[in-house]
């Protein structure tokens, strides 16, 4: 499958340094903490691939893993971590609305959220820096099994709701990496995505 053969590529600090394009590229964004790399590394089947990315000094970097012979998945830092200077965080807003709205080869973006906190004030800033490519966005509304499945069931619609009336090109669903829970889901959407 897609993900059978996936592995670090390489880190990214500077526009300057983005490796040059190849094939497909889909980002994978969200607020830290919400549980991105449990995401990549459950949709990934590895343990701890992702956590490459959690080393001191890489969290504001972006995280290259190469899928099969020329796809990416990309990892994009985590944001809304208060005590990230202003300096740093200018860099990082930078960095990533410049690669978000100019990568001619990315094709989409994966937008994690706890499903206890979605459509933060960075979120949405995500989805209106990428908005302006008109390209997929996917939500994977994580931690589901924190609620129960009626509750679950309601943040969906309702965050649904919210995106269709705003951002046509955005579809959402319930996930939960402690679960195993929405991987086929995501793993279709990844694999229309790259193609055959
Ligand atoms: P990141 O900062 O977005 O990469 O978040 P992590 O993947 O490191 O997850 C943050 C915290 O949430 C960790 O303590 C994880 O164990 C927890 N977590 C991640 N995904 C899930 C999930 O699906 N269910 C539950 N209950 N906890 C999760």
């Amino acid at each position: 499958s897609l993900f059978q053969n996936i592995h670090f590529y390489t880190t990214v600090n500077r526009l300057v340094d983005l490796p040059r394009a190849s094939g497909l590229e889909v980002a994978f964004a969200g607020r830290s903490n919400a549980g991105k790399s449990s995401a990549i590394n459950t949709l990934a089947k590895r343990g701890r691939l992702a956590y490459v990315s959690k080393t001191p000094g890489r969290t504001q970097h972006i995280n290259f893993f190469q899928l099969g012979d020329s796809h990416f998945l990309v990892d994009l830092p985590g944001y809304g971590y208060a005590k990230v200077p202003l300096a740093i965080r200018q860099h990082w807003e930078h960095l990533l609305s410049t690669y978000l709205q100019t990568r001619d080869v990315l094709y989409g973006m994966v937008l994690i959220m706890d499903i206890r906190h979605p459509l933060t004030k960075l979120d949405l800033q995500m989805l209106e820096w990428f908005s302006l490519t008109k390209k997929p966005v996917h939500i994977l509304l994580t931690k589901a099994d924190k609620l129960s499945r009626n509750q679950a069931a309601c943040v969906l619609k309702n965050v649904r709701h919210f995106l269709t009336e705003r951002y046509p090109h955005c579809t959402v669903q319930l996930f939960s990496s402690m679960m195993g829970y929405g991987i086929e889901e995501a793993t279709a959407i990844l694999t229309d995505w790259f193609g055959p």
